[in-house]
């Protein structure tokens, strides 16, 4: 096993850390994932086991129905308002991590794109990832 993963909002106020590795790494062009950086998709680290996470300091949470019919909640600092986690009702065994709010960002390596039927010819995403036009199948 690697370092413990470790991150957190801009002002400090949520902080995690996560000792598994990753179970995959994600480049979401969803709508939500869109409105909720500003940009043209999302990054996440996914993690699996709720009890390799530590997490300090209370996140605001939101539900949403993803483009997936999935029930989503957003976890966001309400000091700051960075997104830094996102849970599933379908899936409450795992976690997805914001890539920006690792404290070393360097170590998201995109593995392949979801909702890549939402993306946008200006967000410009490494060519070589497998992509699919909504989740990839299980
Ligand atoms: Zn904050
Ligand atoms: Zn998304």
């Amino acid at each position: 096993m690697s370092d413990a993963y470790t991150g957190g909002c801009a002002c400090g106020e949520i902080r995690y850390e996560i000792s598994s590795d990753p179970v995959a790494m994600v480049d979401c062009q969803c709508r939500d994932c869109q409105r909720k950086s500003g940009t043209g998709h999302s990054s996440y680290l996914a993690f699996m086991g709720k009890s390799s996470v530590k997490l300090e300091g209370e996140a605001t949470h939101w539900d949403l129905v993803a483009d997936s019919g999935n029930v989503k909640t957003r976890a966001f600092c309400p000091t700051c308002g960075s997104p830094v986690y996102v849970t599933f009702k379908a899936a409450p065994d795992v976690i997805a991590i914001h890539a920006g709010s690792l404290d070393d960002p360097s170590r998201y390596k995109p593995q392949l794109v979801t909702y890549a039927v939402r993306g946008h010819a200006w967000d410009h995403l490494d060519p070589a990832l497998p992509k699919f036009e909504k989740m990839p199948p299980r």
